[in-house]
């Protein structure tokens, strides 16, 4: 599973596009996308190639001559809508330009770029609509023997874009970009990208993984999208970090407990169940599935393993004898 990100409206100049990519990079980006709504964007490309290390998509619209020039220039892959290319004979001189470079496409349909007499026939950009749309461009695409795509297929409403997606995965089998478009701002975007991604990562269905959201920081993109693999068991690059939810029980500061671990746990690259839990009575059993886990207590607290106890310890210690059993067992 393939994390992409994209590069945020403060990232104009191909030294803030590189700046950017090469955070996203540390963060454990796998693609990176950049708009291109001009020739002078095209034209950062060759240097933004040459400094940052990840594939670079750029993201063309409406004008067809960008799609061919970001091949040209060395883009990796081009996502167009071809409902908003203009014609078929312009998606066609797209086709051979990025066969000819070896170049990937992005197939993308969306409510914006949705054919008139699509609309006219369902009424609006329903499932159905953006499915038809996509096969339709899909065969015009192999007409011209391409194939080196993926689609997507979004919308901001999370049931129809699962629907649209269950849709597209029965009836072919190219890689699926997935998400939810104009998700908004967080909590409320996180939430309707962990549902709609979520949902259907479950089914199985989805190649590469974007959250589209308002952030001051466009790194939580992949952070994002790192916490949502890892819920449902697809990232295995980190720790999984679970933690009670406290009750009248509860005999630490879980939320600062859980803070620290998260920190210390930073550098363990391999995939581990990690519980911070608020008492020693219920805690260690409650996190029982656990490989490793802390429970607090009123002066010491407890160390455990898959439930069971190895060690009592100084509240204040709880933390760090949990990194010294844990780099000590694994
Ligand atoms: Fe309450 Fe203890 Fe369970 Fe936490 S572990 S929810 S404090 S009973």
């Amino acid at each position: 599973m393939a994390i992409q990100a994209m590069c945020s409206k403060n990232a104009k100049t191909s030294s803030s596009i590189i700046a950017q990519i090469l955070k996203f990079e540390k963060e454990g980006c796998n693609l990176v996308r950049i708009a291109v709504p001009n020739m002078k964007t095209v034209e950062m490309i060759p240097a933004i190639k040459k400094k940052t290390h990840i594939p670079l998509i750029a993201d063309v619209h409406f004008d067809f001559r960008l799609a061919i020039e970001s091949i040209k220039n060395g883009a990796d892959k081009v996502r167009i809508n071809p409902g908003n290319i203009g014609s078929r004979e312009h998606v066609e001189e797209i086709l051979v330009c990025a066969k000819k470079h070896g170049t990937a496409l992005r197939l993308g349909v969306n409510a914006g770029s949705l054919e008139l007499n699509l609309l006219d026939k369902y009424g609006r950009p329903c499932p159905q609509a953006l499915v038809e749309s996509a096969l339709r461009w899909v065969k015009i695409f192999e007409r011209n023997n391409f194939k080196n795509f993926v689609i997507s297929i979004k919308s901001s409403n999370v049931p129809e874009t699962v629907e649209a997606y269950k849709m597209i995965a029965e009836k072919c089998d190219y890689p699926l970009h997935i998400g939810v478009t104009e998700a908004g701002v967080p909590p409320y975007a996180v939430i309707k990208s962990a549902i709609g991604i979520g949902a259907l990562l479950l089914k199985g269905i989805g190649d590469t993984i974007r959250v589209s959201l308002a952030s001051e920081d466009p790194v939580e993109q992949i952070r994002i999208c790192k916490q949502i693999l890892k819920a449902v068991g697809l990232y295995d690059k980190e720790p999984e970090i679970i933690a009670c939810p406290s009750c009248g029980r509860c005999e630490i500061d879980v939320v600062k407990l859980v803070k620290e671990v998260e920190k210390r746990v930073s550098k363990i690259k391999q995939p581990l169940k990690i519980a911070v839990m608020g008492c020693t009575v219920n805690g260690p059993g409650e996190a029982r599935e656990a490989d490793f886990g802390i429970a607090g207590g009123r002066s010491q607290g407890a160390i455990f393993k898959k439930g069971k106890i190895l060690k009592w310890v100084p509240e204040k210690q709880l933390a760090s004898e949990l990194m010294k059993i844990i780099e000590a067992k694994i």
